[in-house]
């Protein structure tokens, strides 16, 4: 098992203070910080390669264009997918989305049926209303149980619908919940749906296999799991990739183009209009190498170790309430909670006066927060340079709140 400690070494902003304490990041799940490695490797790339992607133009240009492709391919072997079913776009909202448009406005009509769950990002629901209320199609939402796990009862009901899309997260940014996608996804099949999985909170702390998850759409962005901001990617599975059409059009995406009507490229590049983010895709590079040299499952060992030792010590604190499953085997990344008589936006700002940063309200899953009666949560988030130390130190922050309140 790697060594936390050492890691945390690697990110520079992790050495800063904060309001004269030393910065104890758990704010992970809304984005993770970089180790040098990225930063370094993005640095290097618009120092020495920087050109547009056009292969044959010039030599930078073709490094650019090879660096690119060979993105693709580090992608699509972290991921056991195909590089050319992977489509680099700039974050999970926008692959979903992708999906939503690309997929659904041909394909959805009146009547139609998308089933999703009530533990959805916005990200994963809002495209689905608003594909639907263009096409006359519905949206049904899956509920969950007190434990915060998807309500099987109600998929397999929901599933009798006989939906043409099944979209569901893998892990709940919420709740933690590991959902069972695979389980999910044969289920879907079964009755004919398409099933897109939102994974931007499972790719930074497990191994992910598309092809043994079995869904058609698998999506992410690359800052939560150390890479850097506006690169992230759709994979999906090339004869449905080659049904669709594109999302975005313009330069980049087409084959030929005449005044009145255009052709397009071949997948990916069909969905991938204007100018790439090549420094991007070449910190996610380094990113996922970074991972790979830490091995994925040392690095879902560590996150099942701190969710465990975070649910154990606030377990302890007077006063909280928490949300999604507590065993560490079916829950990743994050712990959310309620300080009873406090409202989460103030716990967050005493945490930050003592150097903490957690993120507090819905966590863009508004109905999942109406759905538990609760206005606002505090979640804690980690990843891989979160030690034991850090949640002691989120412990005896919250005791200040208890200090200032007086609960
Ligand atoms: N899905 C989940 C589960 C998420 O946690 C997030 C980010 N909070 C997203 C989708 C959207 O990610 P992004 O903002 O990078 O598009």
């Amino acid at each position: 098992m790697f060594d936390p400690m050492v890691v945390k070494k690697d990110f520079p902003i992790l050495k800063r203070e904060v309001n004269g304490h030393r910065l104890v990041y758990l704010d992970s799940g809304a984005t993770s910080q970089k180790p040098k490695q990225v930063l370094e490797s993005e640095r290097e790339y618009y120092e020495q390669h920087n050109a547009n992607v056009h292969r044959g133009a010039h030599t930078l240009g073709d490094e650019a264009t090879k660096l690119y492709q060979d993105a693709r391919e580090k992608v699509a072997q972290f991921i056991g997918g195909r590089d050319d079913e992977i489509i680099f776009v700039r974050n999970a909202t926008e692959a979903i989305n992708l999906v939503a448009y690309g997929w659904g406005l041909d394909n959805l009509k009146q009547g139609d049926v998308v089933v999703t769950t009530v533990m959805e990002h916005h990200a994963n629901l809002v495209p689905w209303q608003e594909v639907s209320r263009r096409t006359g199609a519905r949206v049904e939402v899956v509920g969950i149980s007190d434990e915060g796990l998807v309500d099987m009862d109600d998929y397999t009901q929901k599933l009798k619908l006989k939906p043409k899309m099944v979209a569901f997260v893998h892990v709940s940014n919420a709740l933690g919940t590991v959902n069972p996608v695979g389980e999910m996804t044969k289920m879907a099949h079964k009755v004919g749906a398409l099933v897109l999985v939102d994974g931007a909170q499972a790719i930074p702390h497990m191994k992910v296999d598309v092809k043994e998850v079995g869904c058609d759409f698998y999506a992410f962005s690359g800052h939560k799991m150390l890479g850097p901001m506006s690169i992230g990617v759709l994979w999906g599975r090339k004869e449905i990739l080659e049904s669709m059409s594109p999302f975005l059009t313009g330069g980049g995406m087409i084959n030929e183009v005449y005044t009145d009507h255009s052709t397009w490229a071949e997948v990916p590049e069909k969905f991938e209009a204007g100018t790439p983010n090549v420094a991007g895709a070449v910190g996610l590079v380094s990113a996922i190498e970074y991972l790979e040299r830490l091995g994925m499952d040392q690095v879902r060992e560590h996150d099942k170790q701190i969710v465990g030792y975070a649910i154990d010590k606030l377990s302890k604190v007077r006063n909280l309430v928490f949300l999604g499953p507590r065993d560490p085997e079916i829950r990743s990344g994050s712990v959310s909670f309620e300080y009873r008589g406090v409202h989460a936006h103030d716990v967050a700002t005493i945490l930050d006066s003592e150097g903490v940063a957690v993120r507090s309200g819905h966590h863009c899953t508004m109905p999942l927060h109406k759905e538990m009666g609760v206005v606002a949560s505090i979640r804690a988030s980690f990843n891989v340079y979160t030690t034991k130390e850090d949640i002691d130190l989120l412990i005896k922050a919250l005791a200040k709140v208890k200090i200032v309140f007086g609960k």
